[in-house]
């Protein structure tokens, strides 16, 4: 069994005490210097990096992902609903933050006195929140334009205008930012984001022919920061590029520098045992052994968030550097792989991530389900505790159960 590790799960149970043999490793170094590498690609303009942790930080940890990417250069956070706002806030952190979703009118007040940015994309909204808010407190918002996604914000530029008088006219609010977001940055056609490029353009238009000046524009997701730096205004929204993955597979080779996946998911053997051959294997027994068989089981199962299409879309996991495939039904709690050989109880099993020189990346994983690589670490749930690695030092842990 490996000493090493054994060594730094004495010291993650001084941190934040778990008693179970499966974990997430995120890997700090991996975020920070992501971040530093896309400031690197900004470095002669003035574009800001926001942060975007939504989601717990894509299941990753929201704030140690934050520090992280702060320390890389990030200087604004973003997040999908209030309360993620509000984590981030409860943890002392004092950086800008952009909520991208849309929070309730009477919740205004809670943003503006936690100095939370939202997001704005109708004047109902702000003669809403108006009622909420006094001038003593201001409510910062960013106004949401959807030029193509189809999802929050304005589609005519010319209900800018409108929507600023009322801003303009109350001193219950600070306009500090406009945005819209691509639906199809990611990919190898580039023609739709030029259409919501070009779409963009007409609502900043229209801010200029209304002499309206707002410090902070913003449009680029991972895909666009990455691909179109020249067309970024004065901020990014760098999501899922941060984690060290390719917004798609197809612009992976387009790239401008190597991302540093930063998430790893791993488990211990829990038992190992021989069985003889016509032996079935978990729920409905629809797997039956061939021969003598090796089998170990693994203590991860779907309420971990390892969903049982992982057994049935040909999965498979490291173990001593050998990919071995999942046999039978994924449990709630526990599943089954055939080993080569026997194993000793206790020896790590990698379901995400890199043994003994060889890799199973996020990517190989998410096409196996069918489906982005985005979706497998948000659904990893709370029950696998997280271990934060700086510099190959375990620095924190995080045991939500
Ligand atoms: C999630 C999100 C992002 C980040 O997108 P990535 O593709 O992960 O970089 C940016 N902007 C908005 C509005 C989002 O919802």
């Amino acid at each position: 069994m490996n000493d090493k590790w054994r060594v730094t799960k004495m010291q993650a149970e001084q941190m934040d005490p778990y008693y179970r043999d499966t974990w997430v490793e995120v890997n700090l170094s991996a975020i920070e210097q992501n971040v530093r590498s896309l400031s690197h690609v900004y470095k002669d303009q003035n574009t800001a990096i926001m942060a975007v942790v939504k989601a717990d930080g894509y299941g990753h940890g929201a704030v140690p992902v934050a520090k992280s990417a702060i320390d890389g250069g990030a200087t604004f956070l973003g997040v999908a609903i209030l309360d993620e706002a509000l984590e981030l806030r409860e943890a002392g952190m004092t950086t800008p933050v952009l909520v991208l979703g849309r929070i309730r009118p009477m919740d205004a007040r809670i943003a503006a006195k936690h100095h939370i940015a939202v997001t704005v994309f109708s004047k109902e909204w702000l003669v809403s929140a108006k009622e909420y808010l006094d001038s003593s407190n201001p409510l910062t918002i960013h106004v949401k334009c959807d030029t193509g996604m189809g999802r929050l914000g304005i589609t005519d530029p010319k209900e800018i205008k409108e929507m600023v008088q009322i801003i303009h006219g109350s001193d219950a609010f600070y306009l500090e930012g406009m945005f819209t977001h691509f639906a199809t940055a990611d990919e190898l056609d580039i023609s739709y984001y030029q259409e919501q490029f070009q779409q963009f353009q007409q609502f900043i238009n229209q801010l200029e022919e209304e002499n309206i000046s707002i410090p902070l524009i913003h449009c680029a997701n991972s895909a666009a920061a990455l691909r179109f730096p020249k067309r970024a205004f004065n901020m990014v929204r760098f999501g899922i590029s941060m984690y060290g993955l390719s917004p798609s597979p197809e612009i992976k080779h387009q790239l401008p520098f190597p991302l540093e996946p930063a998430f790893q998911l791993k488990t211990r053997l829990a038992q190992v045992k021989k069985l003889e051959a016509g032996k079935a294997i978990s729920y409905g027994a629809t797997y039956v052994t061939e021969r003598e068989e090796w089998i170990g089981t693994l203590p991860i199962g779907y309420a971990d968030g390892w969903i049982r299409a992982h057994s049935t879309n040909g999965g498979t996991v490291l173990v001593d550097g050998e990919e071995l495939p999942f046999v039978g039904r994924i449990c709630m709690d526990q599943c089954m792989v055939r080993l080569n050989s026997s194993k000793e109880e206790g020896t790590i099993v990698t379901l995400i991530g890199h043994d003994h020189g060889q890799e199973l990346s996020m990517d190989s994983v998410a096409r196996r389900l069918d489906t982005i690589n985005y979706e497998i670490p948000c659904i990893i749930s709370k029950r696998v505790p997280r271990l934060y690695f700086k510099d190959g030092n375990l620095i924190s842990v995080k045991n939500q159960i």
